[in-house]
């Protein structure tokens, strides 16, 4: 028989871990949906054209994509991120704006696996639709800053930059080439070929070679426009006014190429130099139009919810939580008498496990202590023709005896609830 394991950048998430990431996603739920976001839940493929969108010149588009033929002949991908589905969506649907939308969920990128980079990774994030104020930014970047102090992560550095408008953009990467150009020998060969496909990516490069011409390159601060200028002093305003800490980066240019005005990313201080972006963002005041739609601004984050427990392992925050079983039940009559006890127990909210195939009272109790559960009940056919049972509190192991109808309310009392 062939075996088989997950393929190479997926895995399994396995309880306990398992219910940490379900926690995950319900604080963000909470956090973002007392401020005002609905749950959007897209699906997990959709016409390659919509992700197109997100950049001919981006490795997810040239080298990360999952697309594939159907059986009905239609070119489809599985999403690589939701910020275009979410545009898509808006298109299709027409909603009143301010539109507010959260998600959660998998995304799927080609690449070379490692530690914080998968090919089946998760990601919450935030969108807004048809609102250009910068108070707006400044309140999606706070919320960001927010669900992170929530995870108990106090080591999150916010940088913050603007990438102008359209046409600011395009005459500050036409200067970058230029820049570059006229230095092509000192450039590394990984910058050059970026620099054929997207200048403003070369300032990404990490290559030490590269380091000095990029630290002499035109900066993106001198080719704002009035308009993307006023904008970007209000969101720092209004972020300091929010008590939101930042530093600008003038050299941060994310990775797509929708993006407008501001831009953001989310640092983790305490991981190691691969991957410690855990979230990133900014406005894409082009991407509706893109997709067919009337011209609509946008602004939103996605967070890696992978990287981001890792920066929770870190600093040893957020940890995986207790089992949900509190009573675990030992019965050396043959197994019924725990079937009855456990349902009882589960009726009223208790939780409750057992053993099964009349192990022996030694493995029982094993499997109650590895069970996690600090109560557990015991049986016996003594217990069980004296209509009692036997109480054990785990931590300590003081036990007593308790009437069988009496069961529940001494299980509560036990468990101080
Ligand atoms: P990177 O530069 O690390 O490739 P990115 O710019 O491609 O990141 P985004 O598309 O902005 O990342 O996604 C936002 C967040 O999602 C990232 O900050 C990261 O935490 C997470 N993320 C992106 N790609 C992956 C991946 N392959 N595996 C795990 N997490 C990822
Ligand atoms: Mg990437």
């Amino acid at each position: 028989m062939p075996s088989f394991a997950t393929s190479p950048g997926t895995r399994d998430i396995l309880a306990p871990d398992s219910a940490r990431w379900r926690r995950f996603q319900q604080v963000f739920a909470d956090v973002v949906e007392t401020a005002g976001f609905g749950h959007i839940i897209p699906p997990m493929f959709e016409d390659l054209g919509v992700f197109l969108r997100v950049g001919e010149s981006t490795e997810i588009v040239t080298k990360e994509m999952y697309d594939f033929e159907d059986k009905g002949g239609r070119r489809v991908a599985l999403r690589p991120e939701q910020t275009a589905s979410v545009c898509r969506a808006f298109v299709e649907h027409r909603p009143v704006t301010p539109w507010k939308v959260w998600y959660a969920g998998p995304n799927f990128r080609y690449e070379k696996p490692q530690q914080g980079r998968y090919r089946q990774f998760d990601q919450v994030g935030v969108e807004v639709l048809g609102v250009d104020d910068p108070q707006l930014d400044a309140e999606v970047i706070a919320l960001g800053m927010e669900f992170y102090r929530r995870l108990g992560l106090t080591k999150v550095r916010l940088s913050l930059n603007s990438l102008g408008d359209s046409g600011d953009r395009d005459r500050y990467a036409s200067a970058l080439r230029t820049h570059f150009s006229s230095n092509i020998d000192a450039l590394s060969a990984e910058s050059r070929a970026t620099l054929e496909r997207n200048p403003l990516r070369v300032l990404d490069s990490k290559r030490a070679e590269d380091a000095q011409l990029i630290a002499a390159s035109p900066r993106m601060a001198d080719h704002l426009s009035p308009a993307a200028e006023e904008h970007f002093l209000q969101v720092q305003t209004s972020l300091r006014a929010a008590g939101v800490t930042f530093h600008v980066d003038d050299r941060l240019v994310r990775g797509l190429d929708y993006y407008r005005r501001t831009t953001f990313e989310f640092v983790s201080e305490s991981l190691t130099a691969a991957h410690t972006a855990i979230g990133g963002g900014g406005r894409y005041d082009g991407l509706v139009a893109d997709l067919g739609g009337p011209d609509t601004p946008g602004i939103g984050f996605a967070l890696g919810l992978d990287r981001t427990l890792l920066a929770c392992d870190a600093e040893g925050v957020f940890g995986a939580p207790q089992s949900r079983v509190d009573v675990f039940v030992v019965d050396a009559t043959g197994g019924s008498e725990a079937g009855v006890i456990c349902t009882e127990l589960r009726t009223v909210g208790i939780g409750a496990d057992r053993a099964y195939e009349r192990r022996s009272m030694k493995a029982q109790m094993k499997s109650a202590d590895r069970s996690g559960a600090p109560v557990c009940i015991i049986v016996g056919d003594d217990e069980r023709n004296a209509n009692t049972a036997i109480l054990r509190t785990m931590e300590g192991g003081s036990q007593h005896i308790v009437q069988r109808d009496d069961l529940v309310a001494q299980v509560r009392r036990a468990l101080g609830r």
